[in-house]
């Protein structure tokens, strides 16, 4: 799928499904930039070419500025912003959490996604086009025992997108949800220990249960991910707006 001449930015783009995006716009032919809060990541990606990398973090308003603003001087506009960075927060039942793990979790994933749709707004109604895809997750479409305040956030995800799905439809602007499962990778290895300790049963006992409850019976690949992106972001996909597409393999619970 093409994406030539299209300028592309993804927010949390070092690795995991940020990464696939990234490198699944450039690979189409798009301009892409991309920052993350992992330094270190970040310069293993401005490593690869092809990709503007900086440093922010998604919940820091003045690195966000700082970044748009090198994103508006590369790239001179912005045709997909990709508001994906996020957090998974704590596991266990509401009475042992945290009120500053609680904040940190809904910060990562909704102050982050607000400042990008709000910076890409502006300029996608002022060029009458662009695609917004917010990097959700089957958490916010489902409820999720042990983990509430991914779940809340994730939910909140899905109200930003339909709310601006009705703001900016009228000025020719898409806003949609990607609703990815249990993706293979580091992030769901760090997840399933969490949760596993929290529920005090094996990680490989923890693992079987993600897959008991997706009627596929499968884990997710980053790149599955990335390949709905690019197809939102194709003429295929001129008429779809306001939607959560779920890339899960159909999630049946997430309590199994
Ligand atoms: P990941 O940990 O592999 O990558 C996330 C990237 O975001 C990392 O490079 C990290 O440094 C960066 N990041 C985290 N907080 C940041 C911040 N405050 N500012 C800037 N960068 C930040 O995780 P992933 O699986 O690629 O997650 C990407 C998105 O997908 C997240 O919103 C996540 O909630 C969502 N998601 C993941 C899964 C999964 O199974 N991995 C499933 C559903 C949804």
């Amino acid at each position: 799928m093409s994406l030539k001449g299209a300028r592309v930015v993804v927010t949390g783009g070092a690795a995991g499904i940020g990464l696939a995006m990234a490198r699944a716009s450039r690979d189409a032919g798009a301009h892409v930039a991309v920052c993350d809060a992992d330094g270190a990541a970040m310069s293993a990606v401005d490593g690869e070419g092809g990709v503007i990398a900086r440093v922010a973090d998604v919940t820091d308003e003045a690195a966000m500025t700082g970044f748009f603003d090198a994103v508006a001087i590369a790239l001179g506009g912005i045709d997909v912003m990709c508001a994906n960075a996020g957090t998974g927060g704590p596991a266990g039942p509401i009475e042992t959490l945290g009120l500053a793990d609680w904040r940190a979790c809904l910060s990562a994933n909704l102050d982050g996604a607000f400042l990008a749709c709000r910076w890409a707004a502006a300029r996608m109604k002022a060029q009458r086009s662009g695609l917004i895809l917010l990097t959700s997750s089957t958490a916010g479409q489902h409820g999720y025992p042990g983990r509430s305040p991914y779940a809340t956030a994730k939910w909140g995800v899905i109200g930003l997108m339909k709310t601006l799905a009705m703001e900016l439809g009228p000025h020719g602007v898409r806003v949609n949800a990607l609703c990815p499962g249990a993706v293979e990778g580091p992030r769901m290895d760090r997840v399933i220990a969490m949760e596993a300790a929290a529920k005090g049963l094996s990680e490989a006992q923890t693992r079987a249960l993600y897959v008991r409850g997706v009627s596929l019976r499968s884990w997710v690949t980053a790149e599955d991910v990335a390949a709905t992106a690019l197809w939102l972001a194709s003429p295929a996909a001129a008429r779809i707006s306001g939607q959560a597409i779920a890339i899960d393999g159909h999630t049946e619970t997430l309590a199994p």
